[in-house]
């Protein structure tokens, strides 16, 4: 008998029966490990019901005990890393290593949510008028809503709710049905840390949650993360309802390789930013531009150092693990076979590999093709599987058009060892997140995390000081304490 995976409501279980549920799976044995119950549209009206009320409270709370509770959830998320990160790896598939390595991304957001008294500091100016003062201020939004996709269970939402719960909101997450476990374990240590019941709630779903978190008026906000299709959808049916929304959306994101560039650490980078996590990382590279004449090169110490990646159970040490699900392991392996029809050379075919883990699980190896153009789907989509396309090019110029006449703008890098052609890159590259010798360039906390065009839907990036924006509205303030000398009545603008 599975287990069953059930909402987190008000710092409780939520002790209902749910009239529909999804399987989750162990994708390095292709087991049902679990049951994940659906919200219905009154679950989340019970959620929102809860967080209001929580969040009138929380706002009131002062900054000094509110960072109090961040920094003891930041304490206990890094004494309780390595378990968040086995139960990432029980449902994601990716290796442990990994798995740790994004819980850690997370609490960098966490810690820089503890310097939220100086992020919320308001301006003041004395004296604008005879006797006036003006000053600004930002509170809360209320109840704050985010839906997060299945590649970062942990990371994705906190570079979210640390800033929001900062902030003064309540916040009801709804990760992704397909582990869902992570962000339970997450309102777990919440609790310990003494957070008042009702801020973090945790709903579970499918369209039919997301479609009632997008409509309850009780919900001001939306921070998205998962493919362009939805990230779309979300942000023009959150927006309508009235809602402010971020919403991160695909990628495509590409690596140029220059001539001179040093081709040893530029190969080690499309190994690493190609087929880390299995290639299910929105700033993955899924394409190397290759200015010619370094390609063959290039490709071949790539192959090399392919030959030398281990694929099984992200609990006994591989390099990389299994897809999340068998349909997805299905869908990224018939871009392969695409991309063989379209014409494109495979150089190394992972469709099936030599793996260290259970048969039945959902397992594709490191794939490389070579020779790719533009017009083919394995170069036009989003595959998010461990895919590399090497699309050729024989200029700087016909390299960055490339890049930027594609749709996705998450992230990209340049490899190279001349300085001004890398500033010229990152000047005018139209991408979010430019990594120069960096293969994959996830800013810092304190910096904001969002792409272009279809990578982003809204005029908000997440964490830094763009999160707090977003998690807050600003107040100005103009005042006057009446002195003696106040004189009379005037019906325009003061003039001194
Ligand atoms: P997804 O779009 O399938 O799902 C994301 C969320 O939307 C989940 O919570 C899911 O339950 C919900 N959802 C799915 N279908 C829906 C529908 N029809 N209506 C309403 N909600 C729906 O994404 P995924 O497969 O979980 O994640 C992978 C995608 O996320 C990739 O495209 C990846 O590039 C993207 N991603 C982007 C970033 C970024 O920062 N831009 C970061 C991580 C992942």
């Amino acid at each position: 008998m599975s287990n069953n995976v059930t909402h987190y409501i008000n710092g409780k279980s939520w002790s209902g029966t749910a009239a529909r549920s999804g399987e989750v799976f162990n994708p390095a044995t292709g087991e049902v490990s679990s049951h994940v119950d659906f919200a219905t549209v009154e679950v989340i009206d019970e959620a929102v019901k809860a967080a209001s009320l929580a969040a009138i409270e929380w706002q009131k709370t002062s900054l000094t005990k509110r960072v109090q509770t961040i920094f003891a959830f930041r304490e206990i998320l890094n004494t309780r890393k390595e378990e968040l990160a086995a139960v990432i790896t029980a449902e994601h598939g990716k290796v442990l290593s990994d798995a740790l390595g994004e819980v850690t991304r997370g609490l960098e957001v966490v810690e820089f949510a503890c310097g939220i008294p100086h992020l919320l500091k308001g301006g003041y100016s004395e004296g604008v008028s005879n006797g006036i003062d003006v000053y600004s201020i930002r509170q809360p939004l209320g109840v704050v809503g985010i839906i997060s996709p299945f590649n970062f269970p942990a990371m994705v939402p906190m570079w979210f709710f640390p800033v929001a719960i900062a902030a003064g909101n309540a916040v009801i997450l709804k990760p992704s049905e397909k582990d869902p476990s992570a962000a339970n374990l997450i309102a777990q240590m919440w609790e310990q840390a003494g957070l008042p019941a009702g801020v973090f709630n945790v709903v579970h779903g499918d369209k039919v949650a997301v479609d009632a978190m997008l409509e309850h008026p009780g919900i001001k906000s939306i921070s998205f993360v998962g493919s362009t299709p939805i990230a779309r959808y979300i942000y023009e049916t959150g927006t309508k309802n009235g809602k402010r929304v971020q919403a991160l959306g695909g990628a495509k994101n590409h690596m140029l390789v220059l001539p001179d560039a040093d081709l040893e650490l530029a190969a080690d980078a499309a190994i690493n930013a190609g087929f880390g996590s299995a290639g299910e990382r929105c700033m993955a590279i899924s394409v190397l531009v290759a200015v010619e004449p370094i390609a063959d090169a290039l490709i071949e110490k790539i192959k090399t150092r392919m030959a030398n990646l281990s694929t099984g159970d992200g609990t006994k040490g591989s390099d990389m693990g299994p897809l999340v699900t068998r349909v997805h392991r299905d869908k990224v392996a018939g871009y392969v076979e695409a991309g063989v029809k379209e014409g494109a050379k495979l150089v190394v075919d992972g469709r099936n590999p030599t793996v260290n883990g259970a048969s039945n699980g959902f397992w594709l190896g490191p794939t490389l093709f070579d020779e790719v153009k533009p017009n083919m789907s394995i170069y036009a989509d989003e595959i998010f599987g461990p895919v590399l396309s090497v699309v050729r090019v024989n200029s700087y110029d016909e390299g960055v058009k490339l890049i930027n006449d594609h749709p996705y703008g998450n992230g990209t890098a340049i490899f190279t060892n001349d300085g001004g052609a890398a500033r010229q890159f990152q000047n005018e590259i139209q991408v979010g997140m430019i990594g120069i010798n960096v293969p994959i360039p996830v800013p810092a906390a304190y910096y904001s995390f969002g792409g272009w065009k279809s990578s982003l839907f809204g005029d908000t990036h997440a964490h830094g000081t763009e999160g707090v924006h977003f998690f807050t509205r600003g107040k100005v303030v103009t005042s006057r304490w009446l002195d003696p000398s106040h004189g009379g009545i005037n019906l325009g603008f003061p003039q001194n």
